[in-house]
């Protein structure tokens, strides 16, 4: 009998198009069908670079060590070695002023193979306020766990609060600053969500992946809110403050308080049956990048972007665009002009001006009427695709 092999029932239930990959799609078909035409990528959140030299060196010391066997490294723990823990506690200490334990810190290759690990842990409602970065909705779908989406919308400001939310024992995603937003949250609203977790049984995950473009006194991580360390995991990363899209490091808090201990458990549990850890010589390089000297090092390129924001923000603003974000975040959320629908958006920007940017519908039903627009570029490249996104706000 030729019995049919059973794969996994959510599958179907994700998303059909994992956006960015629909978005690169239709923009390599474009590209074929107009060579010549200069397009200018605003839409998916990667990095230009470059790494900073104190990077470089690390990964290349930590590499060449490997010739010597009395240095080799082999399989290393696949909670991350204990310099790179201490490291990551270090850092949140120095520079986001949030008293962390080494051990509470688990190291990896990245926020979001964090996240798919986290969703493991669970077996309980997910609460997503929307729009959402897609890998939220998207792990914790293939889990087959049930998702709750909680409206971000110009009513609330794209600021989500427990209010009314009847979601006793489950997991909280929240992002601050957001993706795709671009809004941080402030103080008060961190200590409503975890008020609200302590009181409903909840657990908060909140991913900071952009907390190095705060620049006002908004918190840059769940840790500085008081209680958050008794319900709250947090993942970061590197991607972005440190241009490590492609290097590859992140990290995951989990205290001993969310669910008593367990959630650390079952944590620690996964990474052993499925991770051997991240790469030594890229913990040597994100050692380097989260010390003083790398922090410096990175300055400058986190300046581009925010300046580039700003600039976003400011001209696009005055050019009569409804503008939500870019003032802590690398990221604006913008109204669609002319009552365009986001995919409608995206493609014109793409077709009659060659800018890319990320129709807002890809993160979510909740993101109709908005796109994305990413200031992770070059200077000359965000002042040469506003200009073109000026005039197509003109004539739209
Ligand atoms: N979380 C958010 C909100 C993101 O926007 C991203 C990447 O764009 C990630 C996590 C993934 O980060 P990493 O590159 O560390 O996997």
């Amino acid at each position: 009998m030729n019995k049919k092999i059973k794969l996994n029932e959510f599958a179907d239930k994700m998303s059909e198009n994992y956006l960015f990959k629909d978005v690169s799609l239709r923009v390599k078909r474009f590209k074929e069908d107009n060579p010549g035409f200069e397009t200018i990528s605003l839409g998916v959140g990667d990095v230009p670079g470059p790494l900073c030299d104190c990077v470089i060196k690390a990964a290349e010391k930590a590499l060449s060590e490997q010739r010597d066997t009395k240095f080799f490294r082999g399989y290393g723990p696949e909670e991350g070695y204990d310099f790179a823990r201490k490291a990551v506690a270090e850092y949140y200490e120095r520079k986001i002023g949030a008293i962390v334990s080494p051990s509470d810190v688990f190291v990896g290759d990245g926020a979001k193979s964090a996240i798919e690990r986290l969703l493991c842990c669970f077996s309980c409602d997910v609460v997503i306020p929307a729009p959402a970065y897609p890998a939220y909705k998207d792990c914790a779908t293939a889990k087959g766990l049930k998702t709750i989406f909680l409206p971000k919308n110009e009513k609330n400001g794209f600021v989500p609060l427990p209010d009314g939310l009847d979601a006793r024992n489950s997991l909280i995603v929240l992002c601050s600053p957001d993706n795709p937003t671009g809004i941080a949250y402030d103080e008060d609203v961190l200590s409503e969500w975890v008020n609200y977790a302590l009181r409903s049984g909840s657990v908060i995950l909140f991913d900071n992946a952009y907390e190095r473009f705060v620049t006002s006194d908004k918190p840059r991580s769940i840790y500085t809110v008081k209680g958050a360390e008794k319900c709250a995991i947090e993942v970061g990363s590197l991607s972005k403050s440190a241009c490590f899209t492609g290097m590859r490091f992140g990290w995951t808090i989990i205290p001993d308080g969310p669910a008593d201990g367990a959630v650390k458990k079952i944590y620690t549990r996964i990474l052993g049956c499925g991770y051997n850890g991240a790469p030594y010589c890229v913990q040597r390089a994100a050692e380097a990048a989260l010390s003083d000297v790398g922090f410096d090092e990175c300055e400058p390129t986190i300046k581009i972007f925010a300046r580039n924001a700003a600039m976003l923000k400011n001209e696009l603003e005055n050019s009569g665009a409804t503008i939500y974000g870019g003032s802590d975040s690398p990221y604006l959320w913008m109204k669609c002009p002319g009552g365009r629908t986001s995919f409608e958006t995206f493609e014109y920007m793409l077709s009659a001006g060659g800018v890319i940017v990320t129709p807002g519908s890809g993160f979510g039903t909740a993101g109709e009427g908005f796109v994305r627009i990413s200031a992770l570029s070059g200077e000359e490249n965000v002042k040469k695709a506003l200009n073109r996104i000026k005039a197509l706000i003109r004539t739209s």
